[in-house]
C-alpha cells in the first residue's frame, strides 16, 4: 500500500528542519562567545567582587549611637523582623544628641534584626528620623544556623563589622 504524501506536510517538516538547524547555530553562536571569551560572564571570586549600584540593599547596619529608639523602622517593618527594646535615661541624666541634632531621650537595650525574615524593601531605613539604619554593601553574611542571621547591633562585633565593610 502507498501513501501520497500531502505537500503541507513536506513543506512543515522542512521548514521545522530548518528551524531546528537555525536556532542551534544561533544558539551556540552565543554560547561560544562567552566561550571564546569574547564576552565575560564570570568573576574571580572571591579575589574580584562586583561592584554594587549605590543604592543596593545587602545587610542592614544600625548606628546605634545615633539611634533614638522610636520603633518607627519596627513599626514599617512588614515581616515584623526588628525587635527594639529601651527604658527611660535616670533622672537628671545628661540629654544627649545624634549626630543630626536630635535628642536621646531613651536608653536603647535591644536592637535585633531577623536577617533570616528580611526582605530588603528598605521601608525601615526609609523612616528613620536619624537615617542611623541603613543598608550596607555587604553580601556575604552566610550562618551556619538560622539563628545566626539574627544580629544584635549593640553587639561590638557588628561595629568592627560595619568599620571593616566601610573601609572595603
Ligand atoms: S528591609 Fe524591610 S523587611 Fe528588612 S528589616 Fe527593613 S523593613 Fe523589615
Ligand atoms: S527608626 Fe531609626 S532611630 Fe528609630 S528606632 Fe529605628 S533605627 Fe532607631
Amino acid at each position: 500500500m502507498s501513501y501520497v504524501v500531502p505537500h503541507n506536510s513536506v513543506k512543515q517538516y522542512f521548514g521545522a528542519l530548518f528551524d531546528a538547524v537555525r536556532t542551534t547555530v544561533v544558539g551556540m553562536w552565543i554560547t561560544f562567545r562567552y566561550v571564546w571569551g569574547v564576552k565575560t560572564v564570570s568573576i574571580e571570586y572571591p579575589e574580584v567582587r562586583e561592584v554594587l549600584p549605590e543604592r543596593a540593599r545587602m545587610r542592614l547596619f544600625n548606628d546605634a549611637q545615633n539611634c533614638i529608639s522610636c520603633t518607627q523602622c519596627a513599626m514599617a517593618c512588614p515581616v515584623d523582623c526588628i525587635y527594639i527594646a529601651s527604658e527611660k535615661m535616670p533622672e537628671g541624666s545628661e540629654v544627649k544628641k545624634t549626630s543630626n541634632g536630635q535628642s536621646i531621650r531613651l536608653n536603647l537595650t535591644q536592637f535585633v534584626i531577623d536577617t533570616a525574615l528580611c526582605c530588603y524593601c528598605g521601608l525601615c531605613t526609609t523612616v528613620c528620623p536619624t537615617e542611623c539604619l541603613t543598608h550596607s554593601h555587604d553580601y556575604e553574611f552566610a550562618q551556619y544556623t538560622v539563628d545566626g542571621m539574627k544580629y544584635d547591633y549593640l553587639a561590638p562585633d557588628v561595629r568592627a563589622w560595619r568599620d571593616r565593610i566601610v573601609k572595603t
